[in-house]
């Protein structure tokens, strides 16, 4: 199969009006300014969207009235909307959304003790086509637009209640390569991470790839740079070209040697992410080398059972196996964990969305 990722992934289609939502403080400011008003009022206007997620502008009480009747004559204030939620009896909860051109993508809720931990897709569809992955499986209908990605988040917390003073974290785990739409991405960072928003740190905020190094290259010289991720997911560059193509453009060595000059805090790690497909890349062997790549750099690896899905042809590993990989890398001095995937009653885990209507699932839960 030849690569799919080389050319930027198609656009949702132009809107009519501007919207509101997903915009920087900055571009908020720019739209008031373009309507007359000052530019200050975009700091009341995004405080709105992301601090009382109020999703209609007659909310607005920040806002005089002839200015709100301005907004809804001229701007929309258009998040993706939630037409599905799954909960599951761990507490997680599997959510479809509708965007507005009729395309479905997931979102997961997962709460924990301390936090909660939100699950986004980045991408309707993906262009890698790792064959072990439903999503991959469907190709690549669009990127997300900034509002979209931001828009999973908020209409999680509104359905959920979040408390203001609740930690997020989110993992970018979902449908999607988030690299491969790296410009909306971005933009969705600045609006998540703004503190007079939502004020998520970066270091709480998880983007997994499945290794394009042109990518990893530009986030790492991003100033708000996100916690990275890598599916590693086999250990020689013939299994790992086999089930993910992008192998066959940045190998093994390549990826190495990009995950090495990745710029990572004091204490930071790189999480290697490594689904076990039974009898395919779950040998001791796979252990002992995943082992050592991962000594390369500062890393800890997460061990992800395959998730089964309909017509993959692959199986998940036997627990003696898992057992047995988990050992061999802590006994090499290796951090380890074991994902199980929250939400699996109800299809919520890594790579078992096939279509945007036929649940799928995303990850577990957190990196730490
Ligand atoms: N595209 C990005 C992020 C989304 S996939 C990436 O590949 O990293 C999130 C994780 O789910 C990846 O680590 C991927 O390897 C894993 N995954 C995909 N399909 C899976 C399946 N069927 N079972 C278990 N994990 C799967
Ligand atoms: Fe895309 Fe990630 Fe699935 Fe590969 S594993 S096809 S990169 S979503």
């Amino acid at each position: 199969m030849s690569p799919r990722w080389d050319a930027p992934a198609p656009e949702a289609g132009p809107a009519s009006r501007p919207n509101a939502a997903g915009l920087t403080r900055a571009a908020l400011g720019d739209l008031l300014v373009s309507l007359g008003e000052p530019a200050w009022r975009g700091r009341q206007l995004f405080s709105g969207l992301l601090r009382q997620r109020w999703t209609r502008w007659e909310a607005f009480s920040n806002l005089s009235k002839p200015l709100r009747a301005r907004l809804e004559a001229e701007v929309d204030l258009h998040w993706p909307t939630i037409v599905q939620s799954q909960a599951s009896a761990d507490g997680s909860t599997k959510h479809l959304f509708g965007l507005a051109d009729g395309h479905q993508i997931e979102g997961v809720h997962m709460p924990y003790e301390d936090r909660v931990t939100l699950c986004l897709s980045s991408q309707v569809g993906c262009a890698m086509g790792c064959t072990f992955c439903a999503t991959g499986q469907m190709g690549i209908l669009r990127n997300l637009s900034a509002a979209e990605i931001v828009g999973q988040v908020v209409a999680m917390l509104i359905h959920h209640g979040h408390p203001a003073d609740r930690p997020i974290n989110l993992v970018f785990m979902g449908m999607g390569e988030p690299l491969h739409n790296l410009d909306h991405l971005m933009t969705a960072f600045e609006v998540l991470t703004d503190p007079e928003g939502l004020a998520i740190p970066p270091r709480r905020i998880t983007v997994s790839t499945s290794g394009l190094v042109s990518g990893i290259d530009r986030l790492a010289s991003y100033p708000r740079r996100p916690r990275l991720a890598l599916s590693l997911n086999a250990t020689t560059d013939e299994h790992r070209s086999r089930i993910m193509p992008v192998n066959r453009v940045w190998n093994l060595e390549a990826l190495a040697e990009a995950l090495g000059r990745f710029p990572l805090q004091s204490g930071e790690r790189i999480t290697l992410e490594y689904v076990l497909l039974k009898g395919v890349t779950d040998s001791l062997e796979d252990g002992r080398r995943l082992a050592a790549y991962a000594r390369r750099f500062p890393s800890k690896v997460n061990l992800i059972p395959f998730n089964a899905h309909e017509g993959s042809g692959f199986l998940p590993p036997d627990e003696a196996r898992i057992r047995a990989l988990c050992g061999l890398l802590a006994d090499a001095g290796i951090t380890v964990s074991v994902r199980r995937s929250r939400g699996q009653d109800v299809a919520g885990a890594c790579g078992q969305l096939v279509r945007p209507k036929s649940p799928r699932m995303a990850p577990s839960g957190d990196e730490d």
